[in-house]
């Protein structure tokens, strides 16, 4: 499957490369982002929420496992799975409710969930580069190398 690497210098490039990324996704699908406590998925979840229209804060989901976010048509739901004791908890949190809609997932530690969660159309790998962020992008299937084409 196809792959890019994008990268982002600084916490404000975080938050435009993440503001591309939710234009193409049009507010759609599920992105697994990867990487060590601090690599910038919970800012990179911030611009994509941002670029999708929201202006509040962007709390870390790592106690309440979700926030869910309504942002007009646009439904996100922000996960940080880390404190997940078994994937099965998920089934408690009312999982499936999450992604039958349109909605946009977000999940950060998506391997606690294995197994319980849907596929991923993209995984996004987080990792320190200089003083920035390596993104590697990888997609699966022709809705998430659209989004990538478009990026
Ligand atoms: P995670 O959710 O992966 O644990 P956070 O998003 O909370 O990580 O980010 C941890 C720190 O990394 C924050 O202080 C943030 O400002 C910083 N950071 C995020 N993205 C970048 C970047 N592209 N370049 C430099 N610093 C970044
Ligand atoms: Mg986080």
């Amino acid at each position: 499957m196809p792959e890019m690497t994008l990268y982002a210098e600084g916490e404000d490039a975080m938050y435009e490369l993440g503001a591309r990324i939710a234009r193409a996704t049009g507010g759609r699908g599920v992105i697994y982002l990867h990487g060590d406590l601090g690599a910038g998925k919970t800012t990179l979840s911030r611009g994509i929420l941002r670029g999708l229209g929201h202006s509040g804060a962007v709390k870390s989901p790592t106690f309440t496992l979700v926030e869910p976010y309504e942002l007009g048509e646009v439904r996100v739901f922000h996960f940080d799975l880390y404190r997940l004791a078994d994937p099965e908890e998920l089934e408690f949190l009312g999982i499936r409710d999450y992604f039958e809609g349109d909605a946009l997932c977000l999940i950060e530690w998506p391997e606690r969930g294995a197994g319980v969660l849907p596929k991923a159309d993209l995984d996004i790998t987080i990792s320190p580069h200089g003083v920035g962020r390596a993104l590697q992008l990888q997609a699966h299937g022709a809705r998430a190398e659209a989004w990538c084409a478009a990026l």
